[in-house]
Parts: C-alpha cells; sequence; structure tokens
C-alpha cells in the first residue's frame, strides 16, 4: 500500500465548499487504497489577516506571541477539513504541528525543523485514520515555544512528513497545474513543465518563482523524494520535482520526453541594489565591506566592482539585498564609514532581477547570446549580471521586468500554444 502525503494551499481551502471538495479528494485518495497524510495551510489569505490584526495592537508584537497567534489559522483549517472528511464516512483526526512532532529551533518566524518524531501520525495510519496536519508550524526543542517555519512554510512541513514517513510521493496542490515557465499572471503563453530537477526548481525559487518555497525543495532533494506540484482545482497530472536520474529513468519508460535546455522564467521585485561609492581601490576594502554587512545578517545576492578610476584610485562597489534588509545594510555600512573610507552609499529599490533557468545551460552553447540578444530587441537594459552553472541573472528596472520575461521566454521557444489556465487565489 502505497503512502501518499497531500498538502492543501491556502487558495484550495478558502471556503466551506473548498474545504468540502479537498474532503472529497482525500477520501478518494482513500478509497483508492493508499494511506493518506493531509498538510492543510490556514484559509485563503487567512495568514496576511491575522498579521493585519496584530499589526492593529501591536507594532512590534514579541516573535514568540506572533507565532502563537499565526498557527491559530492552520488550525482552524485542519479541524475543519477534518470534519469535512468525517462527514463523508472516514476518520479523520487533526494534528498540530507540534502534536504531529515537528521539533524545530526556536527562531520564531523562521524556525528551521531539526527533527521530525511523527509516532501520533504513524498510529493514527495504522489505525485507519487519515491524519490532517497544520502546516507551517512547529515545537522549538530547547524553548517548548510554538515555532513557525516563515511565510509559504506548509510546503516544508509536508515534505518533511513525507520524508520521515517514507512516503512515495508528497503531493503539493495549489491554484495553477504545476510548474510553470514563467509565471502565467504575467506570461498568458507560460507552459506547464511536466518535469523538473530540484536544482533547476531550487534555482526558479530562490529567483522569485513563488509555486514552492525554497527549503521545501532543499529537504526534497536532501531524502530524494519526488514532489508532485498540482491543481486541486483538476485532476490533471502536474509537474514532478525529482532528481536528474528519476527523470532519465521517466524517459527510459516512456512517460517524459526529452527535457528542454530552458525550464523557465522569472522575476524577482523583492531585492534592492546598494552602491557604496568612491571606495579607495586597495586590499582589503572589499572584505571590510562584505565583513560588516554580514555581521548584520544581510543577505547578499548579486555584486558588481567597477574599473576604478585612474585619476583617484577609487571604485564603486555595488550588491543587492532583499528589500527588507536594505536599510540595515545601509546602517551597518554607515558604521563603518571611518574605517571603509567610501564616499557615499546610495539605494535603489525600483530594482527587478530577470532570471533565466535551465540545466541545458551547461552542456548547449549560445545561451547567453540568445539571452542578451532577446533583452537588446526588448529594448531592456542590463545594470548588472550574475550567472550560476544553470542560471543567468540580470537586474533591470522595475518597469522593464515584465517585457523582459517575456521576450525571454519567446526567444527560448517556450511559448505554449494555448494560454495557461489560473484558477483564481493568489497563488500562495
Ligand atoms: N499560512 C502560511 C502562509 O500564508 C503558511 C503557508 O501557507 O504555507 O504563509
Ligand atoms: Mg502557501
Amino acid at each position: 500500500m502505497a503512502l501518499i502525503v497531500q498538502k492543501f494551499g491556502g487558495s484550495s481551502v478558502a471556503d466551506a465548499a473548498s474545504i468540502k471538495r479537498v474532503a472529497g479528494r482525500i477520501v478518494d485518495t482513500k478509497a483508492a487504497g493508499n494511506d493518506v497524510v493531509v498538510i492543510v495551510s490556514a484559509m485563503g489569505d487567512s495568514t496576511d489577516e491575522l498579521l493585519d490584526l496584530a499589526q492593529q495592537v501591536s507594532p512590534k508584537p514579541p516573535a514568540r506571541e506572533l507565532d502563537m497567534l499565526l498557527t491559530a489559522g492552520e488550525r482552524i483549517s485542519m479541524s475543519l477539513l477534518a470534519m469535512a472528511i468525517s462527514d463523508l464516512g472516514a476518520d479523520a483526526r487533526s494534528y498540530t504541528g507540534s502534536q504531529a512532532g515537528l521539533i524545530t529551533d526556536s527562531a520564531h518566524g523562521a524556525a528551521r525543523i531539526i527533527d521530525v518524531t511523527p509516532g501520533r501520525i504513524q498510529e493514527a495510519i495504522s489505525e485507519g485514520a487519515i491524519p490532517i496536519v497544520a502546516g507551517f508550524q512547529g515545537v522549538a526543542q530547547d524553548t517548548k515555544d510554538i515555532t513557525t517555519l516563515g511565510r509559504g512554510g506548509s510546503d516544508t512541513t509536508a515534505v518533511a512528513l513525507a520524508a520521515a514517513l517514507n512516503a512515495s510521493v508528497c503531493e503539493i496542490y495549489t491554484d495553477v497545474d504545476g510548474v510553470f515557465s514563467a509565471d502565467p499572471r504575467v506570461v498568458s503563453k507560460a507552459r506547464q513543465v511536466p518535469y523538473i530537477t530540484y536544482e533547476e526548481m531550487l534555482e526558479l525559487a530562490a529567483v522569485g518563482a513563488k509555486v514552492l518555497h525554497l527549503r521545501c525543495v532543499e529537504y526534497a532533494r536532501r531524502f530524494d523524494l519526488p514532489i508532485h506540484v498540482r491543481s486541486s482545482f483538476s485532476l490533471k497530472e502536474g509537474t514532478f520535482v525529482m532528481s536528474p536520474q528519476a527523470i532519465a529513468a521517466a524517459i527510459a519508460e516512456g512517460k517524459a520526453m526529452e527535457q528542454p535546455i530552458i525550464s523557465g522564467v522569472a522575476a524577482d521585485l523583492n531585492d534592492a541594489k546598494v552602491t557604496v561609492v568612491g571606495v579607495p581601490d586597495k586590499p582589503g576594502e572589499a572584505a571590510a565591506i562584505f565583513r560588516a554587512l554580514a555581521e548584520a545578517s544581510i543577505n547578499v545576492d548579486m555584486i558588481v566592482q567597477n574599473v576604478s578610476a585612474a585619476s583617484t584610485g577609487r571604485t564603486d562597489v555595488t550588491f543587492t539585498c532583499p528589500q527588507g534588509m536594505a536599510q540595515k545594510a545601509m546602517q551597518a555600512l554607515q558604521a563603518q564609514h571611518g574605517s571603509i573610507g567610501f564616499e557615499e552609499l546610495t539605494i535603489d529599490e525600483e530594482i527587478a532581477k530577470v532570471s533565466l533557468v535551465g540545466a541545458g545551460m551547461r552542456s548547449h552553447p549560445g545561451v547567453s547570446a540568445t539571452f542578451f540578444t532577446a533583452l537588446a530587441d526588448a529594448s531592456v537594459n542590463v545594470e548588472m549580471i550574475s550567472t550560476s552553472e544553470i542560471r543567468i541573472s540580470i537586474v533591470t528596472r522595475v518597469e522593464d521586468s515584465q517585457r523582459a520575461v517575456q521576450a525571454l521566454h519567446t526567444a527560448f521557444g517556450l511559448d505554449a500554444d494555448g494560454e495557461a489556465v489560473v484558477y483564481g487565489g493568489t497563488g500562495r
């Protein structure tokens, strides 16, 4: 008997009717002879609503209390879903993250799972019941306080439980048909990708594709657990996120087609660009800058250093970081002004990072040429460039980013014949 873990996102359980529909789907999976474990997110946008409410009560709520509040969202959906399943004649039992054995560190708001001890879940399965687990939450090993895993963390709960229970697959149900070659809300001809490697998915998630939580993919890769991203609004197969070996096996069995060179294009509008102007061009300066940023726990992404002007012996160092960290970065650098000796700091939040991802880049020449030609033809100005083995990213103006994504999507032959279906919801 196969064990299937199914995770339903907020848009799939947004109201009573959706909860009943999802309940039917779960019971069908069980009736088909599988064991099923379910993870749910909070209904619709209720996590955002709880955050708003907290803001109205307190401008700076204690992290411990905020976590306690936010975990209530998932408790509402898990118990309602268990009721709906009971009505269909199956035995369903809801569990908080803590009850399900999701043990984390105590970093409130961004806790990491350090252990999974799903004894109660295994017991429920062996008794023929369907356990329904609240996503996105756990309990801290040291403080015993309730924690959350960060926004979108239910995906990670699902994969972590699936790995601990040795499930055959972790199905992530959302409001689109799977992983797309671009955001279907931006590119109407985005195509669904049937198979994608963990590595490509990690790159896509890191550069702004919002389908899966980054940590959930890291977790799945570590345990070599296949993820099936699919829609709860249709019965169609979605996207399988697997190892290259598993995909090669699927191709050999005739289940999958040969993998394309490029799997997707994504834009990320959440970064800011900081320039340290007039840095003395001598050894140790870059080290001092990035040490100051590291000490302030700033995640730096792209870095560019200009050629120094011969006349002044000074250069500019530009880097990007998440917008939410940019002011802190400015302060950290300002505090070192005396020792680093730069002239000024500038910040630019009107930037977008546009990225092209594909494992085929490794073995196919000419990808960069096509990439930059497409951007040039679309009059997109490139401000910064960075690459990995399977990704090219550029920084451009926010207002040019959609045009850039479109142009790249077309240039790499990714445009589908028909239009992508978006079933509603916010895509979270
Ligand atoms: N409800 C949480 C959020 O909105 C967790 C999740 O949906 O995965 O971020
Ligand atoms: Mg979500």
